[in-house]
């Protein structure tokens, strides 16, 4: 496989054992139920995982890490003390979604996690992993790169964050409000990741295990990487407050492989391991 260079946002970490992967729970003060799911989740990642990561839109929006370390709201405080909790007994790892982009150092020393870069590179047991969120592969979706580059640039981020909690709150449902009505004119494929970028940090990333969430379309994807073989995992979306749509589900990744654990049956699904030592 090439080698080439890692862009510097890429990281490394060598990590040993049982590594769980969760995403887009979107928990917010609107969804009791998903909040309550993941809580029972954490309790069970923090007895079973060696490393709990939570690559993004762990909450729905996010305006500033100021909403947990002064006065956390009702729904956030239980949330914030499980993730506590959980960081006492397992490694934490979050990561920023397009939707809590704006989660800082604050909010990981408060609970005990790590803030995780945009794309980070995992030595596992099981092989190399390339972990992120997911946005920056959809990049036929022009309106929201474009949207992501100006969020994302730290004199923006530093006036909002400047700005009263009302009116962040205001902002936040502005942002809401135009994205709903823009998504709803755009196909599903412009806002499904582009194969040329996925193959491109396949590549760059010299990984063979690629793990993201965002797009909500949990699967198993196979690439083939300069003729290698290669998986790409799509994390779930978690939603346990519509009625008739119930879903969630986490990643398991140890030596013998990956486990895609479904979180309303319980069950889980283990996909053949990829097959290393190829020519
Ligand atoms: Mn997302």
């Amino acid at each position: 496989m090439s080698r080439l260079k890692a862009p510097p946002f890429l990281t490394d970490q060598r990590l040993s054992g049982e590594l769980w992967f969760a995403a887009d729970l979107h928990l917010s003060a609107q969804t009791p139920r998903t909040n309550a799911a993941f809580l029972a989740f954490l309790e069970q990642a923090a007895s079973t995982a060696d490393a709990l990561f939570l690559p993004g839109d762990i909450f729905d929006v996010w305006i500033g890490d100021d909403l947990a370390t002064r006065n956390p709201p009702a729904w956030l405080a239980p949330i914030l003390h499980g993730l506590a909790a959980t960081s006492k007994k397992t490694r934490l790892y979050l990561g920023r979604g397009n939707r809590d982009f704006l989660m800082g150092q604050a909010l990981a020393r408060l609970v005990g996690g790590h803030l995780l870069p945009e794309r980070i590179r995992l030595h596992t047991d099981y092989g190399c992993v390339l972990l992120s969120h997911g946005d920056e592969y959809c990049t036929d979706d022009k309106a929201f790169q474009r949207f992501r580059r100006v969020v994302h640039q730290p004199v923006i981020q530093k006036i909002f964050l400047s700005l009263p909690l009302s009116w962040r709150r205001r902002v936040a449902a502005w942002a809401r409000n135009r994205r709903q009505a823009t998504n709803q004119s755009k196909s599903m494929q412009i806002m499904d990741v582009a194969p040329a970028t996925i193959q491109q940090a396949f590549k760059t990333a010299d990984c063979r295990l690629m793990i993201h969430g965002h797009t909500h379309r949990p699967a198993l994807h196979k690439h083939s990487i300069n003729g290698q073989s290669c998986q790409r995992f799509v994390l779930p979306d978690w939603d346990c407050d519509t009625p008739g749509d119930v879903r969630g589900g986490w990643l398991a990744l140890n030596e013998a492989g990956v486990v895609m654990q479904d979180l309303v049956s319980q069950e889980g699904v283990q996909p053949a391991p990829l097959q290393y030592g190829d020519p």
